[in-house]
């Protein structure tokens, strides 16, 4: 998924809200104009309105054209106070019949006047987050739930300075202007909530953000590399969001089997970010020297070079609350 893809994704969503909100209105119509003849009649004069006015605008001198629009004005009043009327005497609410936007501000547009209306920059974080890999870590996985309760005298200290370190990038984030980081550490210590605490931060300022382990994003290459006869366009797209998005969060690297074809992959990602400014987070739970020994230089003194690194120390989160249970 493209960041357009987001966007339509989230229109899509805006437009199905306002047929739904438009369906209810007719089957309730329908519903009711069976029931009661009059209802039917009263909406069929309702629904001439907009002519009479434009005919009575017509008039001339202007003082009589006025005095004809109140006069079709009030009729519309009177008409519509009739049928809600009908509705009430019959037990049914007096808006039962009127279309109920799931958002009154825009009427289920997503703009009011010629600016985005919350309603569609909601439906956009949610459509981003669900396309960035990370729709079921944020909800739990939050800046606000990140707790050092689990870190110990000097791995405490360490790891407010990390969260502090995150939180101040997160909010501070330029698409093409802030930094990336290597984060390393054991599993358990916190890496992947920070992570999608940023990734959530920087989403609702309306940033491009992807999120894969380095197993799935190396398959996507794979598959786009090797599909042979079935290769399709999507696969493009798939590859091309690594490069493309504002933040790119790694995760597991270490985990992807090592090869010529894999580490030019990782290569050509990183470097390639490197040169357009984009900012990445690559987590692992190899050590310095893991990764020293695993990558080639040219991997390693590039992320070295150009990442801040953050450790990650302490005991298994996990396993602590494991434990406590
Ligand atoms: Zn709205």
């Amino acid at each position: 998924m493209s960041r357009s893809d987001n966007i339509r994704a989230a229109k899509q969503k805006i437009a199905e809200n306002r047929a739904t909100a438009i369906r209810i209105y007719e089957r309730h119509t329908a519903e009711i104009s069976a029931l009661f003849p009059e209802f039917k009649r009263i909406d069929d004069q309702l629904a001439q309105t907009g002519l009479k006015i434009m005919a009575a605008a017509l008039a001339s001198p202007s003082d009589e054209a006025e005095r004809n629009i109140e006069a079709v004005h009030a009729e519309y009043d009177a008409l519509a106070d009739r049928k809600r009327q009908i509705l009430t005497d019959n037990g049914y609410p007096a808006d039962y019949c009127d279309i109920k936007y799931f958002c009154p501000k825009c009427s289920d547009t997503g703009y009011v006047d010629i600016r985005i209306c919350e309603c569609l920059k909601k439906e956009l974080v949610l459509a981003s987050l669900e396309a960035s890999g990370l729709y079921s870590l944020v909800e739990t996985q939050s800046f606000q739930t990140f707790s050092l309760d689990y870190y110990e005298k000097d791995d405490k200290i360490n790891m407010k300075r990390n969260a502090v370190r995150l939180w101040e990038f997160a909010n501070n984030f330029v698409p093409g202007k802030s930094e990336s980081f290597l984060f390393i550490g054991a599993t358990g210590l916190g890496k992947t909530h920070l992570s999608s605490a940023v990734a959530r931060v920087i989403i609702e300022k309306g940033a491009y953000v992807v999120y894969e382990s380095s197993i799935s994003m190396i398959a996507d290459y794979e598959a786009k590399r090797f599909g042979g006869s079935s290769y399709n366009n999507e696969w493009d797209d798939n590859v091309d969001r690594y490069t493309e998005c504002d933040l790119l969060i790694i995760d597991d690297l270490g985990c992807e089997v090592v090869n010529n074809f894999t580490l030019s992959c990782l290569y050509n990602i990183i470097n390639s970010r490197i040169i357009m400014h984009k900012s990445t987070i690559i987590n692992t739970n190899l050590s310095d020297k893991e990764l020293r020994s695993r990558y080639t230089d040219r991997i390693f003194s590039r992320i070295l070079g150009e990442f801040t690194t953050l450790h990650f120390r302490g005991h298994d989160i996990r396993e602590q609350k494991l434990i406590k249970k």
